[in-house]
């Protein structure tokens, strides 16, 4: 009995995460992601998928990211009629995550003259598939073919899946792997016992530096305290969002910061914290579920204001500075923070955060390496205000991080083969050269439309 593993997605391709794997009756997908930012016009993104979608008995989701689920509601679409797995918090982060990205794909299918990939009612299509499997629960959910999830302290609900056939033969995928410890979620499980591991490797090859994080943003926010202009912090919606206010709450709590206006300008980010609210006494850490029973929130305090009609955010700028905006979008392409960075960025008394990975061709970008304007929503916009690039806050494991993971993987049950994705293709390069070099594992980078038998005693390419 083998089992075969197919990269359709997440492996040098733009498409996003999409792992296929079959046994000797079932077929199962892993993800089904889409990438962010200006790839939705690829035509792969469009096109019909790989495989005879019909034929697929389930679809296990690792996490929210759009890059992980954004492709669901073409999957339904397109024919695809199984079961869809996933946790309680990632089912309920997934359906918030991609009704928006729904209303986002219109306006760009508007502007580019097609059909949106998918609208509302796809999302619903979809939704009416999913099932919700929890972490630590064997669960058959295709002819032969069982799954198994573990938490992988990435953003809330994420989880690494493996599959496994009636002899135990078993192919893990990790998602994305958490940068832990992490304040809010447990640290990543190892998964000692695959037969073939698909790792991530978006940080392969860099390290984080993130021992001082908290310090570096109290010292800087007070720093922009003192300057007296508006903060502003783009902020992505999951995770990210929540992270800030968990620190800013501590901050005034402590009487670090002085009480001055936070306001939480994202409907999206609004929803998500809510998510995270009702999730939390399940997901987080210990320590993290008592803070939550003593403190009722960790995400409130008195002075946040929660602005989720455009009526209320307008009404932001009548608030006296300093005042902190926290808005999406994360690399300052497009969402409300914009409007904040027309009205602000020109003032010397401004500080602006980044707290995120700012993709290259975003303005985000451009203000992090120094720009003296910036174009946004069409025009230009001068830059007097301070830039502060935090690091430390990304929700991905870093170089030094992986290894540990690859070295926990490989300590038990030795995984006959590692395959690096769902990186750059440098990275993954790196990534998986050092779990060679220093560990001495079978490591590969795996190519798009690949596909791999893998067996109890043998793995090869066919
Ligand atoms: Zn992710």
């Amino acid at each position: 009995m083998s089992l075969r593993l197919s990269f359709y997605g997440g492996a040098g391709k733009v498409t996003g995460s999409n792992f296929l794997i079959e046994g000797e009756k079932g077929k199962v997908l892993v993800d089904c992601g889409i990438e962010q930012g200006n790839d939705f016009a690829v035509e792969e993104v469009y096109g019909p998928f790989p495989y005879d979608v019909t034929t697929i008995d389930a679809l296990v989701v690792t996490h929210a990211h759009l890059d992980h689920v954004g492709r669901i509601p073409k999957l339904v679409r397109d024919g695809f009629k199984g079961k869809i797995f996933m946790t309680p918090a990632t089912r309920d982060l997934a359906a918030l995550i991609l009704l928006d990205s729904s209303h986002i794909l219109a306006e760009e299918a508007a502007r580019l003259g097609r059909q949106p990939l998918y609208d509302a009612n796809d999302v619903e299509g979809a939704f009416a598939l999913v099932e919700t499997l929890d972490y630590h629960t064997e669960k058959e959910i295709a002819p032969g073919l069982s799954a198994y999830l573990r938490n992988t302290g990435h953003i809330l609900g994420s989880a690494s899946v493996r599959i496994r056939d009636g002899e135990g033969t078993s192919i893990a995928l990790t998602g994305d792997i958490g940068n832990s410890p992490s304040p809010l979620l447990p640290d990543w499980e190892p998964i000692p016992d695959a037969d073939a591991l698909v790792m991530e490797s978006t940080y392969g090859d860099k390290l984080h530096g993130k021992d001082d994080r908290n310090l570096l943003l109290k010292e800087r926010l007070q720093s922009a305290v003192k300057r007296g202009g508006a903060i502003l912090i783009p902020a992505f919606s999951m995770e990210r969002t929540q992270l800030m206010l968990y620190e800013l709450s501590n901050f005034f709590a402590d009487g670090s910061l002085p009480k001055i206006p936070v306001f939480l300008d994202s409907p999206l980010a609004i929803h998500v914290t809510e998510v995270y609210e009702k999730w939390g006494m399940t997901y987080f850490k210990p320590e993290t579920e008592d803070e939550m029973k003593r403190e009722g929130s960790i995400f409130e305090f008195p002075f946040l204001t929660k602005t989720l009609s455009r009526e209320d955010s307008r009404s932001i700028e009548k608030s006296p500075n300093p005042k902190i905006i926290i808005a999406g979008a994360g690399m300052s392409h497009g969402g409300r923070i914009g409007g904040w960075e027309t009205r602000y960025l020109p003032d010397p008394a401004t500080t602006l955060f980044m707290v995120g990975y700012q993709a290259p061709g975003t303005p985000g970008r451009r203000m992090m390496e120094g720009a003296s304007s910036v174009r946004i929503a069409g025009a230009d916009v001068k830059i007097k205000a301070t830039i502060e690039k935090l690091e430390g806050w990304s929700a991905h494991a870093d170089r030094d991080q992986l290894m540990q993971f690859a070295e926990a993987a490989l300590k038990e049950k030795r995984p006959k083969i590692i395959f690096t994705a769902h990186g750059e293709p440098a990275a993954e390069r790196f990534l998986a050269q050092r779990i060679h070099d220093y560990l001495g594992g079978n490591a590969i980078v795996p190519e798009y439309g690949e596909t791999w038998e893998i067996t109890k005693d043998s793995v090869k390419k066919v």
